[in-house]
């Protein structure tokens, strides 16, 4: 039978998965159990993300490179420009092209001191985003990635101001925008169609935070500035002490809304997974993904 990823679509999805650097020895283990079962599924790329302030610097590394080592995977590295000099960015960056790593994911980062405080760049650092990203390129022919607001970051005054600084990043050498999760797609597809008509062509590849605990969830959005719908609220609503038919919402909420997506033509979705595996997993599935051979999968990460 032909290829159906939804109803509507016949095209294709391809994904990306993104974790984090595990702090304990238990946390790791979830980390490789989750990476060994979504690997089969053959992301175009997985991201390891850099922790506020750098402080998980040499953490993002030994996974980015145990990525390296030990899968067929193609590891991308966040990192950002805060509280660090251009030589110590700079040596970060071509630690990574020895060891390898061909992506990079440019980002400005939160201020050392916290959110809610003025972003001041450190002196002698990468003073924005576009700054890295050109001092990126200039270390190596990295792809580099980069963060979209649909809702506008917190600190941007206009979306307007938002949508020029994501063109300061294209211009300085990025090829692909990784949105900010939201839970509305209709903000996502307003975005696009004004980031389009400012002449930016790169992918924007929408992010998916699928909702595994509502609480944590909305309080991740408040911070990252995207807005929680009542109706997503209402659906979780009394299932704080339920884990069993929290899972079964959780699964549908995530799928209606790749699935709304997919329909009306994305066909790449980056999973914010929180390290977790099964429903990031059921979700791709959903999507026709299914477990590559290893052969395979060598060759999509070689492509
Ligand atoms: P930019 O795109 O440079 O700026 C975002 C907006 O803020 C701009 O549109 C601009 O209008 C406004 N702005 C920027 N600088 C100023 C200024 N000086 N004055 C006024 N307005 C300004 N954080 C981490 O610490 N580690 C990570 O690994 C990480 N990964 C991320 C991955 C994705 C896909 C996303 C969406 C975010 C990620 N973040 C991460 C969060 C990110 O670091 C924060 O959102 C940060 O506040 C902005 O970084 P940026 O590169 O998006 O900033």
């Amino acid at each position: 039978a032909a290829f159906r990823p939804s109803r509507h679509s016949t095209r294709p999805v391809r994904v990306s998965f993104e974790f984090f650097p595990p702090k304990t020895e238990e946390m790791e283990k979830t980390l490789w159990a989750s990476i060994e079962r979504l690997a089969p599924l053959a992301p175009s790329f997985v991201s390891v993300t850099y922790g506020a302030g750098g402080s998980t610097r040499e953490r993002t590394h030994a996974t980015v490179k145990r990525l390296v080592d030990e899968t067929a995977l193609k590891p991308a590295a966040h990192l950002t420009c805060v509280a660090a000099t251009r030589a110590e960015v700079d040596e970060v960056v071509r630690g990574y092209w020895a060891a390898g790593v061909r992506h990079i994911v440019a980002l400005r980062g939160d201020p050392a001191d916290g959110l809610g405080a003025a972003y001041i760049p450190h002196p002698g650092g990468y003073a924005s985003s576009p700054d890295l990203v050109a001092g990126i390129k200039a270390i190596g022919n990295f792809e580099v990635s980069v963060a979209a607001y649909p809702e506008k970051h917190p600190e941007s005054p206009s979306v307007e101001a938002d949508i020029e600084m994501l063109k300061r990043k294209v211009d300085a050498g990025a090829t692909r925008a990784m949105t900010q999760f939201f839970f509305d797609n209709d903000l996502y597809f307003r975005y696009l169609d004004r980031v389009r008509a400012k002449g930016i062509d790169i992918p924007i590849v929408p992010g998916i935070l699928p909702v595994q605990n509502f609480k944590q969830a909305a309080s991740f959005a408040k911070r990252a500035g995207a807005s929680v719908p009542p109706w997503l609220a209402t659906r979780f609503e009394g299932l704080d002490e339920d884990v069993e038919t929290r899972r079964l919402i959780a699964a549908a909420v995530a799928a209606e809304q790749v699935i709304d997506l997919v329909d009306r033509g994305v066909t790449d979705l980056h999973f914010y997974t929180m390290n977790r595996a099964d429903l990031v997993y059921a979700v791709c599935h959903l999507l026709g993904l299914r477990p590559q051979a290893e052969p395979a999968r060598a060759a999509v990460a070689a492509e």
